[in-house]
């Protein structure tokens, strides 16, 4: 049998011990039905640490052609063990279940990015009200919100774990230990000015040890992406003592620390100036050079045309650049971060 259809958000039993699969019903604005967004809590059974530790919630397809954290968090609902957990952790793999559904970046039901639609609202569309439920339901009962994502249809990432440059010190240091946990290559800080309304900036705002990530990209299941976000999940388990064991080495094939980037600033998110076909001349994760030439963008219109070149505003990491073939113009070609240091 699937698990349990909730129609009503407040009958869920946050505290109840043990694991407890869900499916929570949001009605549709157009029709009789439900979106039915796959829920999964776990109540640890083990007991032994002197304190509670912080409650975990783990998000995957807050855009539903990201795929990585989907399946990461699936496999981690079926593969958690509540006699080895202590705490509560909460699993939602599907957030905008509609758009994973339809294997699209926003919901089809409403057109609605999942990303922007934070605070949320009880009386708005159903994005709306699937945030408004994350917000006033989930948010308070953990301490570390964790929001998995990767490139979609869009841009190339090299894999990484992501956050905002915020002000409170001692929740940012907390932060960058967090984000650590899953041994990408990169730990990006990343612009709080692209854009509003991300799950992110709620749980931010709300106190909570935040953390993003860009796991894959192209619609694909990137198998090294799910590994960093499932055995990085569990990492974050450990440092917190809800998980026995000690926090494991992910990429066992790099041998340098997560390095810390940042592209706080909205001038390293690079537009294309014009609309065209992309040929990139570098790679994703590159050191860049200020003036080196990142790629040429083409017009086939006039094949006799020389192409626009692409030259590197600054020196940095190619952190993340658009990786199908055409571009129109406006959307971001590529994001040139700076090494900022190491994570303490
Ligand atoms: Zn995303």
């Amino acid at each position: 049998m699937p698990p349990a259809i909730i129609y009503d958000p407040s009958q869920i039993d946050f505290d109840k011990p043990g694991k407890h699969h869900y499916q929570v019903a949001f009605h549709l604005d157009s029709s009789w039905g439900y979106s039915l967004v796959p829920l999964t809590v776990i109540n640890g059974l083990r007991t032994g640490n002197d304190t509670l530790p912080a409650g975990v919630v783990v998000f995957g397809g807050t855009h539903g052609n990201e795929w990585e954290g989907q399946v990461a968090v699936k496999r981690l609902c079926h593969d958690l063990d509540a006699d080895k957990l202590c705490g509560r952790m909460i699993l939602i793999p599907q957030l905008s279940e509609s758009a994973c559904r339809a294997n699209r970046r926003i919901s089809p039901l409403d057109n609605v990015n999942m990303n922007r639609a934070f605070p949320g609202n009880s009386r708005g569309t159903i994005s709306y009200r699937i945030a408004h439920f994350v917000k006033t339901r989930i948010f308070p009962r953990v301490r570390v919100v964790i929001d998995l994502h990767s490139g979609g249809n869009e841009g190339g990432f090299p894999i990484c774990t992501s956050l905002h440059p915020i002000s409170n010190s001692e929740q940012r240091a907390e932060m960058e230990t967090v984000a650590k946990l899953f041994d990408t290559a990169f730990v990006l800080i990343y612009s709080s000015s692209m854009a509003s309304g991300l799950l992110s900036d709620e749980a931010e705002a709300d106190g909570k040890i935040t953390i993003g990530g860009e796991f894959g990209f192209g619609e694909s299941v990137d198998r090294r992406g799910v590994r960093h976000a499932y055995e990085g999940v569990k990492n974050v388990l450990r440092h917190y003592r809800m998980l026995p064991g000690d926090v494991v080495k992910i990429d066992a094939e790099r041998t340098g620390e997560p390095r810390l980037v940042d592209a706080a600033n909205l001038d390293d998110y690079v537009a294309a100036p014009r609309s065209g076909v992309w040929e990139a001349t570098v790679d994703l994760g590159d050191e860049v050079e200020q003036g080196q030439l990142l790629g040429r963008l083409h017009n086939f219109d006039d094949h006799a045309a020389s192409p626009l070149e692409m030259y590197a505003h600054r020196s940095g990491v190619l952190l993340m650049m658009h990786f199908s073939a055409r571009i129109e113009k406006g959307i971001t070609l590529y994001v040139i971060a700076r090494e900022i240091g190491k994570i303490a």
